[in-house]
């Protein structure tokens, strides 16, 4: 037995001695095995109003605290909460083109396209191939700094150098970190100029096109292997009051083509573009490419920066960058916002507060308000399927309850229960992995 399996089993007994080792375990289970669970001490008070009873109080459970898992989006952070996290951001997604929770079905019939924006080029990098070199050209042939301009080789997705630059003194690492810095608002920009584009479509002025056809969205950013944001979207045409809208998927796909090749987005020391690389493609109701985009973006939403865990906090110095030991390419585009963040005319960009996100400082995943559903909703429902449960189906009606919280601090008591909460995580993850599987080949 190791070191790791003696400080579980440590814990476990700790648990057993007290007798509440299936008390800790179904704690555990409730919170998800969360990495940082919070602990809350307090109790809940229950009854008809003036005979209020205390009807639950954490000072029953183990240690005397309640945990609550840490609601972490990012699959670095938190594995556990990052998947709730991924399933919710999936139901959201589906709900904007299907219907469903809460969401009307007729929502269905509206135009609906994927789009997905990639960055123009900041100079060439190393990519995957299969079947032609990475780049062809003259093998004696130079840039100014001497390097090779050609790449013979054939790159493997998991070649290291796949996304890093040819040559780091000719690649526009400032272009690439300013890129990622307005990612963000060329998107509003996009979707602004998508309904310019789609009133020009119709052949009406831009206020009479807006009471008939508003722009719902849903997009993630993605880092590319590069270091730079791209963006996918399901871009949603609506009518007035949730009507069909007097528009086709084709006419709205051609919209926002136009509106992104033209948007730029400059101010005096800054500018930036969507490279040539733009691809909309049409969502058919009731195609299946619906749900294989629905999941796909939801993937995406749990991750961060580059989902390297050492940049999974801010970098505050360059001594804090040095220390964090990043392959060259990361480390010279964290570097380089840092720079950029100490230029007081690029202040407003907040490069520095950004860095250890290569600049971007946007959400993963956004919507606009009229999309779908909310993450709270689905919480909500959550919380109550759940309460459902555990009352039965016909719990107390008539009484009401009270809960009195606070918290206490966070993570799990011990190296013991960190380590058999990892354990019980990883172990639910694979149960899930084995049903789905099943689940696969039963229906084949
Ligand atoms: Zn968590
Ligand atoms: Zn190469
Ligand atoms: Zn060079």
């Amino acid at each position: 037995m190791d070191s790791d399996d003696h400080a579980m089993l440590e814990a476990l007994v700790r648990h057993g001695k007290r007798h509440q080792l299936d008390d800790f375990l179904a704690q555990g289970d409730r919170c998800g095995w969360c990495r940082h669970p919070i602990r809350l001490r307090g109790f809940v008070v229950s009854g008809p109003a003036g005979e209020e009873t205390v009807t639950f109080s954490s000072s029953s459970l183990p240690d005397g605290v309640v945990l609550k898992a840490c609601g972490s989006r990012s699959e670095v952070r938190c594995p556990s909460c990052a998947a709730i996290y991924r399933g919710d951001s999936r139901h959201l997604v589906r709900a904007g083109l299907e219907g469903g929770k809460g969401v009307d079905e007729a929502i269905a019939l509206h135009p609906a396209v994927f789009l997905t924006l990639t960055a123009p080029s900041f100079g060439a990098v190393h990519a995957t191939s299969a079947v032609s070199p990475c780049h062809a050209g003259h093998p004696r042939a130079r840039c100014a700094h001497g390097r090779p301009l050609a790449c013979p080789r054939r790159h493997e997705r998991g070649d290291e150098l796949v996304g890093t630059p040819l040559c780091p003194d000719c690649y526009d690492y400032e272009g690439a970190v300013l890129q990622n810095a307005l990612n963000s608002e060329l998107w509003r920009r996009t979707m602004i100029y998508t309904e310019r584009q789609l009133a020009a479509v119709l052949d009406r002025t831009q206020a009479d096109a807006r009471r008939v056809a508003r722009l719902s969205f849903c997009r993630v950013a993605e880092f590319q292997r590069r270091g730079v944001v791209h963006l996918h979207a399901i871009v949603r045409a609506d009518g007035p009051e949730g009507s069909v809208p007097p528009v086709d998927a084709g006419q709205l796909a051609r919209a926002c083509l136009q509106a992104a090749g033209t948007i730029t987005v400059s101010n005096p020391n800054a500018s930036a573009t969507w490279g040539r690389q733009i691809d909309v493609q049409v969502l058919e109701h009731g195609d299946e490419r619906a749900r294989r985009v629905a999941t796909y973006v939801a993937k995406y939403a749990t991750k961060t920066s580059s989902d390297d865990p050492r940049l999974d906090a801010p970098v505050r110095s360059f001594e804090d960058l040095c220390r964090r030991e990043l392959p060259t390419h990361l480390h010279r585009m964290v570097a380089t916002a840092l720079d950029l963040g100490a230029d007081p005319a690029l202040s407003e960009l907040n490069l520095a507060r950004h860095a250890h996100r290569l600049g971007y400082g946007g959400h993963f995943l956004t919507k606009s308000r009229r999309y779908s559903t909310t993450f709270g909703a689905l919480r909500d429902a959550r919380v109550q399927w759940r309460e459902a449960r555990r009352l039965g189906d016909d719990g107390p009606e008539d009484q009401t309850s009270e809960g009195h919280w606070h918290a206490v601090g966070a993570g799990w008591t011990d190296r013991g229960e960190s380590l058999f909460a990892a354990h019980q995580q990883r172990q639910r993850t694979e149960d899930k992995r084995e049903a789905e599987l099943a689940w696969y080949t039963r229906s084949e």
